[in-house]
């Protein structure tokens, strides 16, 4: 058996050091493994000839075979094409090509039987193919009949005839060299449990397909296999996480949790704020540490359960902090939280990065005197001299905001590590969270506080603005007050916030009557609270800014949310936005103002923010739109998201076995040192070795 690991592909026939080299800069693929691991991203059914009579213009790709009667070259310049009349006896259509001009004439003769595939077209009254595949009929005939699989290339190889058609031949002659006894790489038990092709099998089916039904199986295989040792991985670490560290046990629910709940609860909690907080009473009293995220949609009230939390660690002598990713958020929180719990004589502080030092001291020997009950700020919780004399539970506000570093970070404040609870708005569909926060229980806030109004969204164009305008003013004539947000972008911070200046002057100038803030991530921080304080006491009409505002903040009067350049933002972020209004009771408005001028994924986009209120959904959407990679929180969640073959928008269904198995042999056997389970042992190493290992640290 050849190591094939080993296996440098500029060894395969057909391969060569030039080709070798295009291989591994433009797809990183150096040994045959890798190539063997380099699957088709689709298989066309290839095993129906057409006549050429029966062809219209309305065909996907199919396939003909016949004869090239005469080229004709056409047009000069850059509009020079050549033409090759094709026949096969019931009919001609014509053969296009744009370049490589010479190539075809030379190579394709006329007497010669072909067999050609391609989109037909209808163009001036005739069908017609551009840059058609073409073959001799008896070399296509050899195995390539039936479902042909097509290979990613890029532009750099196909100029190097490095086509998808060339990889198929490759790969053709490295199978022939591979033998049967191929090593398995899952045990024998998991195979026979999931119903899984065996690993040589998957793989030489899903480049060289016996049938539909042997592909599907064989890239079930192949997906089960590499979302199992995904999930394997994280799972791996978090159990063993479980079986070394206890957690705090907050034994009782006492004085300050009832008092709060019996006399200042503003209001009735929702049923799910209510099984939110049973959860977590649970994990906290179970002797284990607790490490949940909290999905809610903005708006939900998971404010109210972070404060609820808070008062269960109090009750039994823990402090807490609550980490926000803003400024603004933090002091909002203060300020929320200092109100509700103001006369119940706790001890609240709030510290971010524009605390003064003599402040800053004070606040550090209150924490450590254990004075201080809950603290609440940004990233400057994280710096080494705010030491806790006992914390007992970390609340990470906005999590997708933070690193899963950072919220290591927070670990190390106590000698054992105290409870976790991570919240987000960003609600991240189920198989995503499974991936991305693997090592999490996770909660749902699924249900809005009562008597809210849905946001209405609406889409309008640039030149509508005038009319734009007189509803703004329609609202502010009745007390409501207005968000209008511009665009923010690393990239181009100089001309964004030019765009912010000159959206405020226009704003200014068409609302000469009304107070108007602007705030931005660039201005001091006094200077952005001075500007979001005048907004929040309702001093300003209209509030101009980026999205700085995007998280959190919270002013229940503002009923218009004017989102300019719509097209910029992503969907999640959109949601986010037009989740600072609907906090009332009045009915609120979201407005996404684009130009005319959108692509088709776009449009979607806009459509579904108008079409729907629900953050799942939505990120939903997102997922099948953009691919995981993209998905906001993703990016610093580690996790690798370059998955050959499996596809965590699609294969939700897969990823849920492979969980439940990797789940329960880790149970059995949590570090895999079963003779059976060798293998897999060995697999993680080889797949997880490059990478670093945030299941082992967060
Ligand atoms: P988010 O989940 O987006 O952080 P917040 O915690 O800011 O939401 O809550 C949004 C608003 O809903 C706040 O004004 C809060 O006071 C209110 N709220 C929270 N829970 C309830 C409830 N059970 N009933 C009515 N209003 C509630
Ligand atoms: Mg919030």
């Amino acid at each position: 058996m050849t190591d094939l690991a080993n296996l440098n592909i500029k060894f395969l026939p057909g391969v060569g050091p030039k080709r070798a080299e295009l291989l591994k800069t433009e797809l990183n693929i150096s040994s045959a493994e890798e190539l063997l691991y380099h699957f088709p991203y689709k298989y066309i059914d290839r095993s129906r000839t057409y006549r050429i009579n029966e062809i219209d213009g309305n065909m996907p790709y199919i396939q003909l075979k016949g004869y090239i009667t005469g080229y004709e070259l056409q047009g000069t310049g850059r509009r020079k094409r050549l033409t090759a009349t094709f026949s096969d006896g019931t009919g001609q259509i014509e053969l296009v090509w744009f370049k490589g001009i010479k190539y075809i004439t030379d190579r394709y003769k006329t007497g010669v039987e072909y067999t050609v595939f391609g989109k037909p077209t209808v163009f001036g009254n005739k069908l017609n193919i551009a840059h058609p595949e073409i073959d001799a009929s008896n070399e296509y005939n050899d195995a390539l009949s039936g479902l042909t699989p097509y290979y990613h290339t890029t532009e750099k190889m196909k100029n190097h005839f490095l086509n998808s058609k060339a990889i198929q031949k490759i790969m053709a002659s490295l199978w022939k060299n591979i033998s049967k006894t191929m090593p398995e790489t899952l045990p024998a038990e998991i195979i026979s449990r999931a119903n899984l092709m065996y690993l040589y099998d998957a793989l030489k089916n899903s480049h060289f397909p016996t049938s539909p039904e042997a592909l599907r199986k064989a890239l079930f295989r192949l997906k089960f296999e590499e979302l199992f040792y995904l999930q394997l991985n994280i799972l791996r670490y978090s159990k063993m996480k479980r079986l070394k560290y206890g957690g705090f046990l907050f034994r009782r629910i006492g004085h300050y949790f009832n008092t709060f709940y019996e006399h200042y609860l503003p209001f009735e909690l929702t049923g799910a704020q209510k099984r939110v907080l049973r959860e977590i009473r649970q994990d906290v009293g179970s002797g284990r540490q607790m490490n949940r995220l909290l999905q809610g949609d903005v708006g939900s009230g998971k404010t109210l359960v972070a404060l609820m939390a808070a008062l269960m660690a109090v009750d039994n002598g823990f402090q807490t902090c609550i980490m926000a990713p803003t400024e603004i958020l933090s002091a909002q929180h203060y300020d929320t939280i200092t109100r509700m719990l103001s006369d119940m004589g706790l001890h609240v502080e709030l510290l971010t990065g524009s605390t003064k030092k003599s402040e800053k001291e004070r606040i550090q020997n209150a924490l450590l005197s254990g004075e201080t009950d809950i603290l609440i700020g940004t990233h400057a919780l994280l710096e080494d001299y705010v030491v806790f004399s006992n914390l007992g539970l970390v609340i990470i506000d906005e999590q997708h905001r933070f690193g899963v570093a950072q919220r290591a970070e927070l670990w190390k404040k106590n000698l054992s590590p105290p409870h976790v609870l991570v919240m987000t708005a960003t609600p991240i569909p189920r198989t995503l969270a499974m991936t991305v926060y693997g090592d999490l229980d996770v909660s749902v806030i699924d249900e809005l506080p009562p008597g809210r109004k849905p946001i209405q969204t609406l889409h309008r164009y640039d030149n509508q603005r005038s009319s734009l305008y007189g509803a703004i003013r329609k609202q502010i004539e009745e007390g409501r007050q207005i968000y209008i947000v511009y665009p923010l972008i690393q990239e181009s911070e100089k001309i964004d916030l030019k765009n912010l200046e000159q959206g405020y002057q226009l704003i200014r100038e068409q609302f000469p009557e009304y107070e108007i803030c602007m705030v931005h991530g660039k201005m001091k921080p006094s200077e952005k609270e001075a500007q979001m304080q005048r907004f929040a006491t309702g001093k300003a009409q209209i509030m101009v800014a980026t999205t700085v505002i995007e998280v959190g903040v919270n002013v229940p009067n503002a009923s218009v949310m004017v989102i300019e350049n719509a097209e910029r933002f992503g969907l999640s972020q959109l949601h986010q936005l037009r989740g600072r209004v609907g906090r009332g009771a009045d009915q609120s408005y979201c407005i996404l103002v684009t130009s005319h001028k959108l692509s088709t994924e776009t449009r979607k986009r806009l459509d579904i923010m108008v079409r729907s209120n629900d953050g799942f959904e939505i990120s939903e959407a997102d997922l099948q739109l953009r691919g995981p990679g993209d998905l906001e929180g993703t990016q610093q969640s580690g996790i690798a998201f370059d998955l050959k073959i499996a596809n965590l928008a699609k294969d939700g269904q897969i990823l849920q076995q492979a969980r439940n198995i990797a789940s329960e042999i880790l149970d059995k056997d949590p570090d895999l040192s079963l003779p059976e389970h060798y293998v897999l042992k060995k697999q993680l190493e080889k797949i997880f070795r490059k990478k670093i290992n945030w299941g082992a640290i967060s």
